[in-house]
């Protein structure tokens, strides 16, 4: 099938409440035009040159998520058009972000990326360190940011029912914290699901999905 189709199929069969990120990291810049074209403009890379880069040539309307591990050193080329970033897993990062937010005269919304996987290769906080970042002082102070949300990766594995059972304990820890709300928290984003389990995550309460292979074919 081709890229269009795929992209109206897996779409035709959102609840309303789910939002797409299309994931285009590797691909070439005519695949995003053609999604571009197909009329989706959400799309997320998981490294900083790759999505600086793409969004240099592609049109201007288009919202970039930064998905993957971001390094402090890296979020200043991003700071200036990222609409939503994933990957939050410290404060210090945190901290990053407020300050190039502020030159750029800007707020930008922050996920923090939750470890759910029973594997050591994920990234993230556990769900003790996302406490106490979000009950820290230090957090009452960024002006700059807003975290919007959670984020996580179920792990890789063919078992579905340890698959559900982690977006699921991701879920409650989302739901306990939604009523919680400061001047930069407010939980309205619950990021789980990729192409291989994105009907598990939707199953367990999440709001946006990130899919990439189910799109344009596995990468290589
Ligand atoms: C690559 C990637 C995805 C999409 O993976 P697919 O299996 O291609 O759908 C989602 N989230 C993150 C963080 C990724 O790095």
């Amino acid at each position: 099938m081709s890229i269009k189709e795929n992209l109206h199929r897996i779409k035709s069969l959102l609840p309303k409440e789910v939002t797409l990120i299309v994931v285009t990291k590797t691909q070439p810049i005519e695949k995003l035009q053609e999604v571009y074209n197909a009329g989706h403009k959400i799309f997320g890379e998981n490294k900083v040159q790759e999505l600086v880069d793409k969004y240099e040539v592609l049109p201007k309307d288009i919202q970039w998520h930064l998905i993957g591990h971001l390094q402090s050193n890296k979020v200043k080329y991003i700071a200036p058009f990222v609409s939503l970033i994933h990957s939050v897993d410290s404060l210090k990062l945190l901290q990053e972000i407020n300050k190039q937010a502020e030159k750029n005269n800007r707020i930008i919304n922050c996920l923090l990326q939750i470890y759910i996987a029973k594997e050591e290769t994920k990234f993230g906080l556990d769900f003790q360190e996302a406490e106490e970042l979000i009950a820290s002082t230090e957090l009452k102070v960024l002006k700059n940011i807003k975290i919007v949300g959670f984020m996580g990766m179920a792990t890789n594995t063919e078992n579905k029912t340890q698959i559900s059972s982690e977006f699921q304990l991701l879920q409650h820890f989302y739901e306990k914290y939604r009523q919680l709300e400061t001047f930069n928290l407010k939980l309205e984003i619950l990021s789980m699901g990729m192409s291989s389990d994105y009907g598990l995550a939707i199953e367990n309460g999440s709001t946006m999905i990130r899919v990439g292979s189910s799109i344009f074919g596995q990468r290589d």
